[in-house]
């Protein structure tokens, strides 16, 4: 009985992860760069003029304020010191620092968040203490937000509508390599735990994959999936395609 509650609890953990962002308060918001006081006057309504004219996001407060039911989660990089060689991971890579008065740890995570609809972000984050690196993460993952192409590129599926991706894609990072496939409805995430975290978070619901390479290193392997999920938009298609596929860019 109790090793069955323990796995259930095990399985919930990485909801429990995922966390609704607080509301973000507008009226207190002192934009510092020009976009972002178009975006707190109201001129700029939709994050797609700013991605679209390939303009950087510079204020975190922007993604706040143009995109809605964002979600986050922190995905497991650390390595967790067990007695059985670890076995689940941790939110936390630690280091260790040696200095002159001691031994100075510091704590690097990697934050992913999105609106569960065609936009999704990663950011890395590393401090002295564990909250100031969650922010920094947050924040980062916010400046990198990017807008997910999805669809039904599924020969067996072939619905119409955008459920998983619409065409098979390669993301690299390093010696990592990631290939994203699309999947027929109903297939689920077929993939490595923090790959699904972020495929999620961008809103696509079924998808295959394969990876080769050093997935051994789990920061290589995480920036090869968000690197394969910006290279679907870089991809050049046929209008019939887009139509066949459901395809569509963003939130539907
Ligand atoms: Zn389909």
């Amino acid at each position: 009985m109790a090793e069955k509650q323990r796995t259930s609890e095990r399985r919930r953990r990485p909801h429990e992860r995922v966390h609704r962002e607080k509301e973000f308060d507008r009226e207190s918001w002192k934009p510092k760069t020009e976009i972002g006081k178009r975006v707190k006057a109201g001129e700029i309504k939709a994050i797609d003029e700013i991605i679209n004219q390939g303009k950087p996001i510079l204020e975190a407060e922007i993604v706040d304020c143009l995109l809605e039911g964002l979600e986050n989660t922190l995905l497991l990089v650390g390595q967790s010191k067990g007695k059985f060689g670890g076995g689940k991971g941790s939110i936390w890579r630690q280091t260790q620092k040696k200095t002159p008065e001691g031994n100075k740890p510091s704590f690097a995570t990697v934050c992913v968040i999105g609106n569960k609809d065609g936009y999704v972000g990663i950011g890395f984050g590393k401090g002295k203490e564990t909250v100031p690196a969650r922010e920094k993460a947050t924040r980062k993952a916010k400046l990198n937000m990017i807008k997910v192409r999805r669809g039904c590129g599924s020969w067996q599926c072939n619905c119409g509508s955008p459920h998983s991706v619409p065409y098979k894609i390669v993301g690299k990072s390093g010696s990592a390599q990631i290939v994203l496939m699309p999947a027929p409805r109903g297939t689920g995430l077929v993939l490595q735990k923090d790959c699904k975290d972020i495929v999620q978070l961008a809103g696509i619901k079924d998808i295959h994959s394969k990876t080769f390479g050093d997935t051994g290193s789990k920061l290589n392997l995480i920036r090869a999936c968000f690197n394969a999920l910006q290279k679907l938009t870089e991809m050049r298609v046929h209008e019939e395609y887009v139509k066949r596929s459901g395809l569509i860019e963003g939130k539907i």
